[in-house]
């Protein structure tokens, strides 16, 4: 069984978010760090620091702005951030005359169905299934 992070929401932890067990993405110790600050401001912090992988190496494929879109956390992913992941979705398109010249549209029009959409894309194209 595989237990999710309330802070950063990976959700691969072998273990509950609790008892000073420490998540091995965002480094939250549950008992101790959430004792004194509640989880959206660790996770305020965890993203104000650039959202960097806690424990060793992160896993394959892993990215923490594609882990917060999942958990349905959107708003919290910072704009220049919401354009590098826009601009790698678009890269296909990325030489067409006109996409230059929509691309602040672009930007602006990119629904949560657009990014769930890539999301699975990107799932698709790592093997994942479900
Ligand atoms: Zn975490």
């Amino acid at each position: 069984m595989k237990y999710q992070c309330p802070v950063c929401f990976y959700d691969g932890l072998p273990y509950p978010p609790a008892d000073y067990h420490i998540c091995l993405c965002c480094g939250t110790e549950f008992g101790n760090d959430d004792a004194d600050f509640s989880h959206a401001q660790l996770r305020e912090m965890w993203i104000e620091s650039g959202a960097r992988w806690f424990f060793r190496e992160p896993p394959v494929e892993w990215n923490p702005w594609v882990q917060l879109v999942k958990a349905g956390m959107l708003e919290v992913i910072p704009d220049s951030q919401t354009r590098v992941i826009i601009d790698a979705a678009f890269a296909s398109i990325g030489e067409d005359a006109d996409y230059q010249k929509q691309e602040v549209l672009i930007a602006e029009e990119f629904s949560r169905t657009d990014w769930e959409a890539l999301v699975i894309s990107e799932r698709e194209l790592a093997g994942v299934e479900g």
